[in-house]
């Protein structure tokens, strides 16, 4: 059958090797891995990749996408702060979620109550990144309330860095989180068995060893994606990097100058282009655009082509010195990083195809 262009190729079994690799890294250092599964829009195809790896527990941002893995068997974490406006659907889809509002907290208190059900809770607390999170300051006044309400149980403390304000975790802003949680045991005579440390960007803690033993849980998506972690961008030791592959066809191909003639206004994004005269070259336009990637986060799998720029529907790049002389109809290959994937996966404009390699990579790690 002929593929559809443009289209991301993902490959299942590096997906799900990454993801026993990093899978096997945190269980040694008794941290158990929440599997993000947002970038890619829980396609169920990844999200069984990530089972088959041994995931058992896995987390997306959006009540969709929970229910969309309705019928899969693993425990499922709503990632971003409960809507009350969703609470009834956050009772039903999510086995745990993470939330920093208590009038919210007491609306899913209430829903759980209507289905007498009790819901497990994670709370966050800002250490400092200024996305979500109770401050330090709040979290015993709020962990009090949280404790009288009936169908709400506070499983544990959470962060998120890396995120908004680019804080690094490190050892000094997980260990608040630890100490918080000795404090709510002193104050209040409540165990909680959870402490959720992050998400990729801690990975690098557990890779060198400094990570505080008393975390317990990280949630991951970056990480088994691309195989880095998201503090340095530094690669994953036996990661692959190249799961997932946009594909996109020539449409055009032209020798042409490098500087536009006629008098330079906005472009159609409104900013104003700038030119470096490279002299006549051979361009292709590939048929997809910033409605469906990230152009900087694109990067040709040949070398030696490199990316001029783009509009909403075309890819302009520059083929001179390609690998193999390249015509309208081929095909060229990219890699992606974090927000290229997302966009992708998020545009109904581009085909998805999963592609089962053999088992050679599905060994034990
Ligand atoms: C997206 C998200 C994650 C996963 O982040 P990665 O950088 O992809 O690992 C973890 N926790 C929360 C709350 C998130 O929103």
């Amino acid at each position: 059958m002929r593929k559809q262009y443009p289209c991301v190729e993902v490959d299942l079994s590096k997906i799900t090797y990454n993801a026993k690799q990093i899978l096997s890294m945190c269980k040694n250092k008794g941290i158990d891995v929440v599997g993000v599964t947002k970038v890619f829009c829980a396609e169920i195809p990844i999200i069984n990749a990530l089972l088959q790896a041994g995931f058992t527990h896995v987390g997306d941002s959006r009540v969709q996408n929970l229910k969309k893995m309705e019928q899969i068997n693993c425990k499922k974490m709503l990632l971003r702060i409960s809507m009350e406006s969703e609470a009834e659907q956050v009772i039903k889809y999510s086995d745990v979620s993470l939330n920093s509002e208590l009038k919210t907290i007491k609306i899913l208190s209430q829903k759980a109550k209507e289905v007498n059900r009790t819901h497990n809770i994670i709370l966050m607390v800002d250490i400092g990144d200024l996305r979500e999170g109770v401050l330090i300051k709040d979290v015993l006044g709020i962990v009090k309330e949280i404790m009288n309400l009936q169908h709400i149980k506070l499983v544990g403390l959470g962060t998120n860095v890396t995120c908004y304000g680019g804080v690094i975790p490190d050892r000094d802003n997980l260990m608040k989180l630890v100490n918080l949680r000795s404090e709510i045991k002193n104050l209040y005579k409540l165990d909680l068995p959870i402490i959720s440390g992050g998400n990729s960007s801690s990975l690098y803690l557990v890779m060198n060893g400094s990570i505080p033993k008393e975390i317990n849980q990280l949630r991951v998506g970056e990480g088994i994606i691309l195989g880095r972690e998201t503090s340095f961008g530094g690669p994953i030791p036996n990661c692959y990097d190249d799961a997932f592959i946009l594909k996109g066809e020539i449409v055009e191909i032209k020798d042409k100058p490098t500087v536009p003639t006629g008098k330079i206004g906005m472009d159609a994004f409104g900013n104003k282009p700038h030119f470096q005269d490279k002299g006549i070259r051979k361009r292709a336009i590939v048929a997809v655009g910033r409605q469906d990637i990230k152009v900087d986060g694109l990067f040709p799998l040949d070398k030696n082509i490199s990316i001029f720029g783009a509009s909403s529907d075309h890819l302009l790049l520059d083929v001179t010195d390609s690998a193999s002389p390249l015509k309208v109809g081929d095909i060229v290959e990219f890699k992606m990083d974090y927000g290229c994937v997302l966009a992708s996966m998020t545009s109904n404009y581009v085909k998805k195809y999963y592609e089962k390699q053999p088992e050679y990579s599905l060994v034990n790690c």
